[in-house]
Parts: structure tokens; sequence; C-alpha cells
């Protein structure tokens, strides 16, 4: 409670301030306020390419957590104008309270793919979060793995890592198993992957990557931007160090292909920017602004065409599941049941 009242004041005076300072530079009264997930250190770059193309100021409020209730709680005063955020439920939450205003615009929809938008408008996705099987590669070949589904084989029991149910990484995958295969199949699956977990599941992706490189388990579930931010790591070395012994297997590349979600972002219902709003969404999507975000997070480019950055290149190339993300969200809450019912903690 106490955190939300301190950064709501932290954003309102920096709202206040920058409307009642003198405009430092000439574009200074052209604005756009972003609410956003990802750390400002990551896309102040990508902001500044913005400023310096559309003379818009970008003002950024980042929360971790809290903001769709503070959009919500908020309502028409709210000062933000577009959300950006990881992973498609939080924006399908978004579209569902109203939060979010369709925007029609030829550039998003010539350089997103349909299955990566919202098919009324209101979200697009930015970047590609592909959450691939990781191996030890001293402990497992990769003529050993093959599918999701594989993994509730028994000759990987005590040797899976994975983090909760609870979070929705591990939902929006398996709702996209009960698209592919139906429900029944999940449910049993479940209890079979389950049945093959090391150890409670206990932290996040990164954890599961490291417990892997620690011998704790041979096998882990994991977005692949983790590993990539592992290897990248130049202020600790122990995290390059651990993730060299791991290695990323695509699952499912004889069938409809890996799971892939979304990090991506809307105008919001109350922008008062909304012009600028767009301009921002629509440079997001521009070849070099492509390149910069998904080299600064390790996600994968949305713009087919686009490489991704070095380090993620070195996973080499993989065929996406083409399942919609409107779709995954339909499945999300039965997800849920079926790994609360299988034991999945
Ligand atoms: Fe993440």
């Amino acid at each position: 409670m106490r955190k939300t009242g301190t950064a709501a004041f932290i954003l309102s005076a920096a709202f206040a301030a920058a409307a009642l300072a003198p405009a430092p530079r000439a574009f200074a009264a052209e604005a756009v306020n972003i609410y956003t997930t990802r750390q400002e250190v990551l896309i102040r770059p990508l902001l500044d390419a913005f400023e310096k193309e559309t003379g818009v100021r970008a003002n950024v409020v980042f929360a971790r957590e809290g903001l769709i209730e503070r959009l919500e709680s908020e309502g028409a005063n709210s000062p933000a104008d577009v959300l950006l955020t990881a992973d498609v439920s939080y924006l399908l939450q978004a579209e569902g309270k109203g939060l979010l205003q369709p925007v029609q615009s030829e550039v998003l929809e010539a350089a997103i793919p349909a299955q990566y938008r919202d098919p009324d408008d209101t979200w697009f996705a930015l970047a590609l979060r592909a959450r691939p099987i990781m191996y030890a590669k001293d402990r497992v070949k990769p003529e050993e793995l093959s599918t999701y589904e594989a993994l509730a084989d028994p000759k990987w029991k005590g040797r899976i890592c994975v983090r909760s149910s609870s979070h929705v990484y591990n939902q929006g995958l398996v709702a996209s198993m009960i698209a592919a295969d139906g429900g029944e199949a999940v449910e049993e699956w479940a209890k079979g992957f389950a049945a093959n977990l090391a150890r409670p599941p206990a932290g996040g992706d990164r954890d599961q990557i490291k417990a892997v490189a620690a011998g704790e388990c041979d096998i882990a579930i994991a977005n692949s931007y983790y590993l990539a931010g592992m290897l990248k790591d130049t202020d600790d070395p122990s995290q390059a160090e651990a993730a060299r012994k791991v290695a990323i297997f695509w699952p499912n590349q004889d069938g409809r292909g890996a799971h892939v979600n979304i990090s991506g972002g809307g105008v919001t219902a109350s922008a008062q920017n909304r012009d600028n709003a767009v301009k921002l969404l629509e440079f997001l999507v521009s070849d070099e602004a492509q390149r910069l975000y998904a080299d600064a997070v390790n996600e994968y480019p949305v713009k087919p065409g686009i490489a991704p950055g070095e380090v993620v290149a070195s996973f080499g190339t993989y065929k996406a599941d083409p399942l919609s993300l409107e779709e995954i969200g339909k499945h999300q809450a039965q997800a849920v049941d079926i790994m609360d019912a299988a034991g999945w903690q």
C-alpha cells in the first residue's frame, strides 16, 4: 500500500514538475506519458531516439506491478497515454477492463504480423519472447529432446526445473498446449510433467537456468532472454559462467513450433496525447527501434526481417507456434485449473 502511495506521489510530482517547469527545449510542450513495467534504463536509449526524431518528449513511469490497478483507479484523469508491458496477459487484462483504445494504423499493421496484435487493434506486440527448453550440455543430448509434451516422459523423473504455475509465463505455455492438444490431453500431461520436477518450483526463470548449471536438474523451461541476459552480464562473471553450461533446445519444431509470448503496448483509453502515443508505437516498430529494443531486452524483433541481437542470434533460428495471442488468453483460466489439479505448485 505504502509503496503504491509513494509511487503515485513520485508520479504526480514528476508530471507536475514537467508541467510547471519552463520548457527546456523547443518541443517540450509536446509530450507522451508512458506507464511501463520495463525498467527505464533499458528503454531510455530508444526513447531518446524517439525524442530526437519526433520532438515529442517521452516521460516514463516505471513500476514492476500494479500499473493496471493504477490506470483503473485514475480513470479518465490518468496522465498515462501509453501502456508498455511484458506478456500478453497484462495487455488482455487492460483491454478487458476498457483501459485501452483502438488504434487504426497502417504502419503498425504493416510491421506486426496479425497473430501478434489484437484483432480489435487495442494492443500491439513490440517484441517476441520465446519460451524454449534449456538443458545441461554435459548431461543431456539434444537428440533426447523433442517437444514440450515429451517432458512428461518418466525418463525425466526428478530432472526438470520450472518456476511456479502461478506465473503467467507458464500459464501462457500451458494455454498454448490446450489449444493444440485439447484440455484432457494436457491434464494427463501436466500430471506426468509435475511428477518429473526435481524440486518444488521456486524462483524465476533465471533461477531455473542456474539450477541446471549447478546440477540440481538437467532440464528447464525458461524464456530465452534470461539466458542471453546471463551471457551478457558483465557485472557478475558467475552468471555467464553458469549460462555457458546450458543450451537452448527449440521444441515442437516438427509440429506447431515453440511457444512465443510478447512484450507490447497500447494507447490508454484516457490518453490526452493520443497522436503522440500513436507516434511512439509507430516509432517502436521502425527498423532502427526494433533493433535497439530487441537488443536492449534480449527479445526477438516482432517485425519480420529484422535480425535479433548478436547473443540472441547465437541461439539459432526457430519456428514459432503461429497460435494467436488472443487464443492463448482464452485458455489461460483452464491452464491454471489444470496445473493446480496436477499439483504443479
Ligand atoms: Fe521475464
